[in-house]
Parts: C-alpha cells; structure tokens; sequence
C-alpha cells in the first residue's frame, strides 16, 4: 500500500514540473520562431539569428530560473520519498523475517522454542513491551503461558489473566477474532488489565490462535506506552497467532502419536515379560530359557570351538518347607535363592526358573570345563547361608546336575534332560552335592524313574506282601521268631527289595513300605497268637528303613500305637536298623535308641560289619542285638570272615548283647555258629522267606517240626 501511494505521489510531481515547464517556456520560444521565420522569409539572415538569439535567451534564462526553483522542490520531495522508502524497506525486511517464522513455525514439532523468537519479533513488530503466548488446557479449561518476553521484568498474574480472558470470551471458540482493549474503554476491564499487568496500560492486543474454528491459545501483547498498533500489524500477528495454532495442533498430535507409540512399546514390554518371564522371581521361564539353548546349540554344531553347560538345580527339601511353613515362605526362599545365585553369574548366562523349585543356568562360551565347577561350588556355598525367611532362619541346600555340551547331542533338550538326570544322581548321593552327567549314570536314573513310579502304583494296587523267614534258637533249634520282609509281587515281574527299598527311600515312599509291613507283620502275629500257635516269647523282626529311622522321635509314636492296636508284648516286636543308618550321626542314633526302647521294643543293628563302625559307637548305641551280615556268614570259607565272625560274637558276647547270624547256608555254617556260642541263626539253611500260610504251614503243625533240622 505504502508503495503504491509513494509512486502516485511521485508522478503527479512530475507532471506538475513540466506543466509550469511548458508555460513559461513555450510562449518565448513560440514568440522568437515566429519573428526569425518572418525575417528569414524576407531574405534577412541576419535578422534571423538575431531574433533567434533573442528568442532564446529568456527562454535560457526561464529554463535557468525554473531549474533552481524545481531543483529545491525536487530534492525536498525526493528526501521525503526516500525516506518513505527506507521506512518500507524496513518493514519490507520485518515481513521476510516474519514470514520466514510463520514458515518455521508451522513446521515445527516442538513450536515452544520457535515461538520464544516469535514473541520477539512480535514485540518490535508492535513497539510493544511484553507478547505471551498461551495455550488453552481442555481439561483444566485455563490458559498456561508456553513462551513469553518482555522488554523488562515483570510479574504476570496469569489466575487474573485467565479471569481476564474468560470475561472477554477468549476461550469460546467463538470469540476468535483479534481484540483490541484500550485503557479508557470500558472501567472493567482497566480493572482487570491493572490487575493481570500490575499498572495501567494503554492497550492490549489479544490474538486467538485459531485453528479449524477450535481456540488452542492466545496471543496476549501489550505496550507501555501509547505507540502504535495499526490493523496491518493485527493482521500479520493474526497470521502468526493461526500458524502457532497449525504448529500446536500439529504438536498435540505428535505428542499424542509418541504416547501412542510409547504405549505400544509398554504394552509390547509387559507382554514380552509375562510370555518369557517367571511372574514370582523375574527371571527367564521355560520358554525363554529353550530359546537360548536352541542357539547355543546351533552355534555348538557349527562351531566345535563353542563350549557350553546346561544346568538344573533345585532346593532340597523345598516340599518340605511349603507343607511347614507355608506357601508364603516358599516363595520368599525361591526368591532369597534366585537373588543370591544371580550375583555370581555374568550377564552373558541364561538364569531362568523352570518349575516349582527348578531352575537353570545356561554357561555359555566357556574356556574349560572346570569353570562351571567353580561357579557351581560358589552357587551351592552361598545357597547354603542361613536365610531369613518370616522371622525364622532356614538353611537350605540346593542339588545340583550339570550336562556339558556334546557332539552326540541331536536335540538341545536332551542336555536339559541330562542336566536333570545328573541332579536326580546328585540328590540320591547326598543332598546339597552337584554330579556331571554321564551315560552310565543315564541308564541307572532312567532305571531308578521307572522303579518309583511302578512303585507308587504298587503301593495303591496292593502290589506288596510280607514274607516270613525263621530266626532260629541255635542252641535248642527252636524256631524264636520271624524276620518279616516286604515283597512286591507284580505283573511285569516280581522285584527283590534290594533294588526297590533304595529308591523307595530317595522318592521317600520307603516310610508306606515300613509301616505296610509293620502292620502286616503285627496282625500276624495277633492271630497265631490267637491260635496259640506262638507263645509270648515269641517274636517278629521288622526292619526300620534308615530314612525313617533318621526322623525326630515323634515320629515313632505310631509303633507303640501299633503295639496297643494288636495286643502284643511290646518286646515281641524286633525293631532291624541298619549299622551305615545308625552311624550317620551317633549322638541323634543313640538317642532314638534309647526312645525305641523306651516304648519296650528290642532294638537290633543290621547288617553289622559293613558299617566300620567303632567299638565306642557300638557301646553308645546300647542296642539290644546284633545282626552278622549274610556276606560274612556265606562266605565262611574265606579265613578272614571267619575271623570276622568269631570277633563279632564275642563282642556281643562282651557287651551284653544278643547276636544273630544272617546267610546260613549251610550245615557247616550252622556248625561253625554253634561251636562259638552264637545264639541265633537265619538263612536259607532253615527257610527262605515265605508268605505267612506257608509259614504257618511249615513250622506250626504238627506234622512239621517247627525248625528244620
Ligand atoms: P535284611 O533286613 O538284612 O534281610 C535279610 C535279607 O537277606 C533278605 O533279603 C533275605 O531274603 C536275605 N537272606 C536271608 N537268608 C539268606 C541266605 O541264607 N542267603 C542269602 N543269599 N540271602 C539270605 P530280602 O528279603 O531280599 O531283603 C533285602 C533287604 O531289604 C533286607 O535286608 C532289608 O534291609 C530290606 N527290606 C526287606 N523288607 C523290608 C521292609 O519291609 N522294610 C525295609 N525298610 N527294608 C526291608
Ligand atoms: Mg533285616
Ligand atoms: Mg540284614
């Protein structure tokens, strides 16, 4: 605008110069032309270049004159319009400068920085003092202030702005074109603009931020002093107030697409954790931990260099601590064990919980075998450390099977598999112990699963009987009793107890089998003596498994109800331990002894001589009798046996106690018994092991004598 009306001003200067040029200066020239054309018609050249000349000097002299009096107008008109074109330049610059913002502004994903230098630009744009941006909140309905600047400090009360603005409507999507408030115009609002400003101003330029038909913001400036704002400047901040609503759109939804994403990304995250993740300790499951084997192992077929070990343990004794102290606790111990492990790990080992207690450790890119040895030892000794669990302290081991990465292997599971074989042969030596897998150890464990769980079945079917086997009165061949034994008469197979007995005490099954025979062996016993087939001397030995036998004392109390149950003398029951059994720990041993015969049972160490035990544990024990182990006896012809047995009798003998030959085999077997004074021989010899009819059968009637001879 300023423009066009600067070249219309300078045109009209123009004509009007050569206007005033035109009629001073053409009648004198028209004047002399006519006179020289008259002259020289009459052949009076000279007259001619007089009339010429004077002609020309005044309108000389005119052109002389009427160049100084323009040339002053000219140069003050020229000044004016130069500097009218500085001016435009200026706001020709300010506009590019703008116009570059507005650009950047709407481009802009994080506007606030952008708008900072608008506020700028908008305050030189206006002469003003202060611009605040502000941005309309949905949800607390209020403006807040996203960039401000003021040409010198000042204290903005934006509750009273926000007041301010809502009595003016700003908010409203309807009130969205740009105000001006001027001091004077209304008293209400000089109130408010005192207010929200801290003193009177002369106006306030308030710009909506439109953006389609929506309010998001205001542009809020104000000046000082009287100075300018015109309706060009409103205009261009209204231009800028609709691209800051354009970049805070534009913003609000990149910031809703980031939450958005980051949603997701959360979501992806929990789900990842609860698909892979163990909810209760945090480690890897299953799942998770399959995956890394499957790459090792991939990486271990391609690579014959790369070593790695699969590792199973789990808590010894962790049944044991959920029955007595409940669930609760059970898990404060997974979690106590997961922490405690994981400090001797690296970052590059698979740690995941597979089961209950299960858990295991993939070592991956190992130098030597003997690594995993020594974090394994590391893992067992800090596992063992009292924990604190409840309020109570528990101790508790952990079992520990490892299998090494080989080339045999065809599937990774079979290392996991291993891995738990070699724990099962860890557990079954000692608990708290770790055993390396190896392929014997395959066969027996594979044996030893099959073993447990056709026993359970056995147990529910009523697979198991008692035999009876005769102990006999050497020195008057009288049958004294019985030695009750347990035998599993199955489908697939009869099995002896020397093969199940020991499975049946690490799956802890062998404490139904003890009882099983006890009360077997006890009705027995009631109905001959119903029968009056036994007297009340006589007595029936029933073998007490060590397991069981390691229990507290309570534990006892149901054979001395057993005892009450079939009215027997508690000294008809013969109660066989073995000597490996009672050695284990003397002092709790002897102390149980002592409990078993308090209850009036005899109590017997079986199988002596194959537990090295002491002459002084012998004496601590205070045992009843002795049992001499069947490989001694058997094997009489061996001197040393011999020896053995005749040291073993006398000892009896010594201290007191009765003694009782297993494996008699043999008439001379019997001989040599008899000849050094032992009291009691039991042996094929006599019987073997027979069920209870033929028992009966065999040594009470009349027919048969009651030893064989
Ligand atoms: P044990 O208590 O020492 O029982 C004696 C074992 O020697 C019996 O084997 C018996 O049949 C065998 N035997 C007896 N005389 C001779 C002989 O002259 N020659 C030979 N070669 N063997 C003879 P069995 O019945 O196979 O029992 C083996 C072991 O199983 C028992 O040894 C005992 O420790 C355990 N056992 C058997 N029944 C039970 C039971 O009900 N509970 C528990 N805890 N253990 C049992
Ligand atoms: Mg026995
Ligand atoms: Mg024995």
């Amino acid at each position: 605008m300023k423009r066009a009306r600067f070249q219309l001003k300078v045109t009209h200067m123009l004509i009007r110069r050569h206007l005033v040029a035109a009629w001073v200066l053409l009648p004198a020239a028209a004047v002399s032309a006519g006179v020289s054309i008259t002259a020289a018609w009459s052949g009076d050249f000279r007259s001619v270049a007089v009339y010429l000349a004077a002609g020309m000097l005044p309108v000389m002299c005119g052109f002389a004159f009427l160049s100084v009096l323009l040339h002053r107008r000219t140069r003050d008109t020229l000044k004016l319009a130069g500097d009218e074109l500085f001016s435009l330049r200026k706001d020709r610059e300010q506009l590019i400068k703008f116009n570059a913002s507005i650009i950047s502004i709407a481009e802009n994903l994080h506007p606030s920085k952008v708008l900072q230098r608008v506020t700028q630009e908008l305050i030189d744009l206006h002469s003003a003092d202060l611009c605040l941006i502000l941005q309309f909140q949905e949800h607390s309905r209020s403006f807040v202030t996203i960039s401000q600047y003021a040409r010198s400090k000042r204290d903005i009360d934006l509750d009273s702005l926000n007041v301010f603005l809502r009595v003016l409507g700003v908010s409203d999507d309807s009130a969205l074109k740009p105000r001006i408030i001027k001091q004077g115009s209304n008293e209400t609002n000089d109130r408010y603009m005192d207010n929200v400003f801290g003193g009177a101003v002369p106006w306030v330029l308030m710009v909506p931020m439109v953006y389609q038909g929506r309010s998001l913001g205001v542009i809020v400036i104000h000046s000082d002093n009287d100075g300018p704002t015109d309706i060009l400047r409103t205009e261009l901040t209204r231009v800028v107030a609709h691209q800051a609503a354009v970049a805070l759109n534009h913003a609000q939804l990149f910031q809703k697409a980031q939450d958005e994403i980051r949603k997701r990304a959360e979501t992806e995250d929990e789900l990842y954790q609860i698909a892979f993740h163990d909810s209760l300790t945090g480690l890897p499951n299953r799942s998770f931990f399959l995956d890394r084997l499957n790459r090792a192992f991939g990486r271990g077929k391609r690579d014959e260099d790369f070593f790695y070990a699969v590792v199973y343990f789990d808590c010894d004794n962790f049944k044991y601590i959920n029955d007595s102290l409940g669930h609760q606790a059970g898990d404060e111990v997974l979690c106590q064990i997961t922490d405690r492990i994981k400090e001797e790990l690296r970052p590059s080992d698979t740690f995941a919980r597979i089961g209950g207690d299960e858990f295991v450790i993939l070592f991956e890119g190992l130098t030597k075998t003997e690594d995993v040895y020594f974090v394994l030892s590391r893992i067992q000794k800090k596992a063992v450390l009292p924990m604190e669990v409840m309020g109570k302290e528990l101790v508790v081991s952990v079992s520990i099977g490892v299998a090494l990465c080989h080339s045999h292997y065809s599937h990774p599971q079979e290392l996991l598999r291993d891995a738990d074989i070699a724990m099962y042969r860890a557990k079954m030596r000692s608990k708290g112990s770790f055993e390396i897998f190896d392929k014997d150890m395959r066969a027996t464990i594979v044996r030893h699963m099959e073993v447990e769980s056709r026993l359970r079945r056995a147990l529910e079917f009523g697979e198991l009987s008692t035999v009876y086997q005769p102990i006999v009165d050497l020195s008057t061949e009288e049958l004294a009793g019985f030695e009750a034994l347990v035998r599993w008469n199955s489908e697939s197979g009869d099995m002896y107890p020397d093969e199940f007995i020991p499975v049946a005490e690490k799956c802890g099954l062998v404490g139904r089998i003890d009882r099983f025979t006890m009360m077997n062996a006890l009705s027995q016993l009631q109905s001959w003596m119903n029968q009056g087939l036994v007297g009340d001397r006589f007595f029936l030995s029933v073998n007490l498994s060590s397991s069981h036998f390691e229990q507290k004392a309570p534990s006892f109390e149901w054979i001395a109800e057993a005892i009450e149950q079939f009215g027997i003398r508690p000294r008809q029951l013969h109660l066989e331990i073995t000597e490996t059994s009672m050695m284990k720990n003397i002092h709790e041993a002897s102390s149980r002894v002592k409990y078993l015969k308090s209850l009036g049972v005899e109590v017997k160490v079986d199988d002596f001589g194959t537990g090295y035990s002491s002459l002084t544990y012998l004496a601590r024990l205070n045992a009843d009798s002795i049992k001499i182990d069947k490989s001694f006896v058997m094997n009489l012809a061996h001197e040393g046996n011999q020896a053995i047995v005749r040291s073993i009798i006398s000892l009896s003998k010594d201290m007191g106690m009765s003694c009782v030959a297993e494996g008699v085999e043999t008439a001379e077997h019997l001989e040599f018994l008899r000849s050094l004074g032992c009291q009691y021989g039991q042996g094929y010899f006599f019987s073997k092991p027979v069920p209870p009819a033929q028992a009966q059968l065999t040594f009470f009637s009349a027919k048969h004598p009651p030893v064989p001879g």
